[in-house]
């Protein structure tokens, strides 16, 4: 149950929907995000919504079944949408692009991928300036001060920044020169960074877990949320299977699922997931008719020379071709009234 209160609720009132839903056998979690104020009640009966609705104080009452509650479909008719501004906007109806190199590397190189972004007419760049390497000897990213560099030439094209951060220490160095945090596979059940990330005001994309279930990804959302923070996005990006022909299995079955299940924006990884570049763009595509809002690829001017993830990421030429056709097969998704 998620009872959500009206703004000028008074602690009085406040006290005496809780007594009456603790009385009804719930727990009840107060979450008071940077919009709202609501009431969580986790209980094994059902509620009649008679019982409580009625009680001053009180905006709206959801009967939500799902063990995870604030990300759920059931409460929210309408999916969310995130509003980066500049008429940039991400879910609901929306398909969002976003892409750029695993690792920024050099001002050459933000350079060159700015320019490719704009003559796309892509608004969001990815970059990794922490990156999370299997190798303690790979490259690990140029930290804050690549952060800076990109941040300075974005700024002035008019782009925005999504990049990963790997641990609380890192969010409030990034938050200027980010626009969405990125929480990274490896750290999709990393609860101090979620609770963290909750109060930041900033969106926030959580990619699935290696190994997640997409309830997990789920109840991850769950924690940034009701930690304060309502604007998130959920990422497929592949799962580890017992298959190894491919760096990853994408999971093209959690994309409509979590949008059934959840009113966020689902975006997905085609680049992680198969890790084999000249398969990414058919495995972008199928996602896109599966249903995401939202597709986040590597793209480099060089990907042979590229630090990282070269093997997966595309040259501008491939992926000039690739945005045509994602914009194309989105219009035809639309086309079927998907
Ligand atoms: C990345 O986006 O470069 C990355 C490391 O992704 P993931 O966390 O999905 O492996
Ligand atoms: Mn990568």
């Amino acid at each position: 149950m998620i009872i959500q209160l009206k703004e000028d609720v008074t602690s009085k009132e406040k006290e005496q929907i809780i007594s009456k839903a603790e009385a009804l056998s719930f727990h009840i979690t107060e979450v008071k995000t940077q919009e709202h104020i609501y009431l969580v009640g986790v209980g094994k009966g059902d509620i009649d919504p008679r019982s409580l609705g009625h009680m001053k104080g009180i905006q709206d009452l959801h009967r939500v079944s799902d063990d995870y509650k604030l990300v759920s479909r059931k409460w929210r008719i309408n999916p969310t949408q995130i509003d980066l501004g500049n008429q940039i906007k991400i879910g609901e109806g929306e398909f969002t692009i976003m892409s750029g190199p695993c690792s920024i590397e050099s001002e050459e190189q933000i350079v060159a991928i700015i320019d490719h972004l704009k003559q796309n007419n892509i608004k969001i760049m990815r970059g990794g300036v922490f990156k999370p390497r299997s190798s303690p000897y790979s490259f690990r990213g140029n930290g804050i001060d690549g952060l800076k560099t990109w941040y300075k030439y974005a700024k002035e094209a008019g782009i925005k920044i999504i990049s990963e951060v790997m641990q609380v220490s890192q969010i409030e160095p990034m938050y200027d020169y980010v626009d969405i945090y990125q929480v990274g596979a490896r750290n999709t059940q990393n609860f101090n960074l979620l609770d963290e990330l909750g109060k930041v005001d900033k969106p926030v994309l959580i990619k699935r877990g290696i190994s997640g279930t997409v309830d997990e990804l789920l109840y991850s959302a769950e924690y940034v949320f009701s930690a304060g923070n309502e604007r998130l996005m959920l990422c497929e990006r592949g799962i580890r299977t017992y298959e190894r022909s491919s760096r990853n299995t994408l999971d093209i079955n959690a994309i409509p699922i979590l949008k059934e299940k959840s009113h966020l924006p689902v975006i997905a990884d085609p680049s992680h997931a198969i890790g084999i570049r000249r398969h990414v763009p058919s495995v972008a595509l199928a996602c896109v008719i599966a249903g995401a809002d939202g597709i986040i690829y590597e793209s480099h001017y060089s990907p042979e020379e590229a630090l990282s993830d070269g093997q997966q990421t595309l040259n501008f030429k491939e992926s000039n071709q690739l945005i045509n056709q994602m914009r194309a097969t989105f219009d035809l998704r639309k086309s079927f009234g998907n």
